[in-house]
């Protein structure tokens, strides 16, 4: 359903779901950049019984488990890793890039988050171990 937001997912004593509470979404005005933004439409809730929920795709970074060295890479409020203008992590030698930086976003971009990484990680290990002066 276009243009429709679940609210609220109800369950029943057998801890099964038994109805989806949706919206009504309309697009407002467009904003600065041009884009109209969906907003919920007063008034227009509605029902959809079901049985089974699927989460079909999610923007929310994977939280970072805790092993070597990966809880102390910082992330901001909303998850996402916290990267310097390299591409590296508040854990030096670790570089991250792609929507686990941006959230939600295109593959051109983390393919550039990629590059610029490479070039952050060449120049790390160079600085790690200069290569040998020429005679
Ligand atoms: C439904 C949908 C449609 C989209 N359509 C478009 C589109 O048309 N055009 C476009 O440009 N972009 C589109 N995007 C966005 C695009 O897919 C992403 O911006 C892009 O894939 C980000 O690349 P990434 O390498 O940062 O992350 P991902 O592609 O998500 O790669 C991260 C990888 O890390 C793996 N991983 C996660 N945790 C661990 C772990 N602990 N250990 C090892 N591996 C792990 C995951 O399995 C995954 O393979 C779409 C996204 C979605 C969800």
């Amino acid at each position: 359903m276009f243009l429709t937001n679940p609210v609220a997912l109800i369950g029943n004593d057998a801890g099964g779901v038994v109805e989806a509470r949706c919206i009504r979404m309309e697009l407002g005005e467009p904003d600065a950049k041009g884009r109209r933004k969906p907003q919920p439409v007063a008034g227009s809730e509605f029902a959809v019984p079901i049985d089974v929920v699927l989460v079909a795709f999610g923007f929310d970074p994977v939280p970072i488990f805790a092993a070597g060295n990966s809880d102390r890479i910082e992330v901001n409020a909303w998850g996402g890793v916290v990267v310097d203008a390299n591409q590296m992590t508040s854990v030096p030698g670790v570089f991250s890039g792609g929507d686990s930086v941006r959230g939600p976003d295109l593959v051109v971009r983390a393919v550039v988050d990629s590059r610029k990484a490479a070039d952050g990680i060449h120049r790390y290990l160079q600085e790690l171990s200069p290569a040998p002066a020429r005679p």
